[in-house]
C-alpha cells in the first residue's frame, strides 16, 4: 500500500491510472495502460495518460524504464532490480545481482561519481524465444 504524500492531490483520472499499475506486476507503456483502462471502463485520453504517468513519476509514487523506443512504468513500491527485455516477444523479466550492484559503485567511485540511481538494462532473447530459435 502506497501512501500518497499530502502535498500531491490526485484527480480522479490520476488515481485510475496508480491504482493501475498499483495493483499489477507488469512493466506498462502509455498505450497499454490507456487500452486497460478503457476496458475496466475507466476511457482516459491518452494525452492525459502521458500527463498522468509522469506527475505520477515525479511524485515517485511510480517508477520508469526508458527503454530504446519508449518509458514503460511499474510500481515503485518493489525492491530495487533492474530489467531483461526480449527483443523477440517483449517479455521483462526482473532481477537482481549484488556483485553488479557493488561493482557499479565501486566503478563510480573511482570517477568521483556520486551515484543517485541507477537502470540497468540487457536487451537480447528469453529462455522461451531462443529455445523457439534452436527448433
Ligand atoms: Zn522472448
Ligand atoms: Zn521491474
Amino acid at each position: 500500500m502506497i501512501i500518497v504524500p499530502s502535498m500531491i492531490r490526485l484527480t480522479a483520472q490520476r488515481q485510475a491510472i496508480l491504482d493501475m499499475i498499483n495493483t499489477s506486476e507488469r512493466h506498462w507503456d502509455a498505450d497499454e495502460l490507456a487500452r486497460s483502462l478503457s476496458d475496466s471502463g475507466q476511457s482516459i485520453g491518452i494525452a492525459t495518460v502521458y500527463r498522468g504517468l509522469a506527475t505520477l513519476e515525479e511524485a515517485g509514487l511510480i517508477e520508469s524504464i526508458q527503454l530504446a523506443d519508449k518509458k514503460r512504468y511499474e510500481r515503485a513500491d518493489k525492491a530495487h532490480h533492474d530489467h531483461m527485455i526480449c527483443t523477440a516477444c517483449g517479455s521483462i523479466e526482473e532481477f537482481a545481482h549484488a556483485t553488479i550492484e557493488s561493482l557499479q559503485l565501486s566503478v563510480a567511485a573511482e570517477k568521483g561519481f556520486a551515484v543517485s540511481g541507477h537502470q540497468l538494462v540487457m536487451f537480447g532473447l528469453c529462455r522461451k524465444c531462443t529455445q523457439g530459435e534452436q527448433k
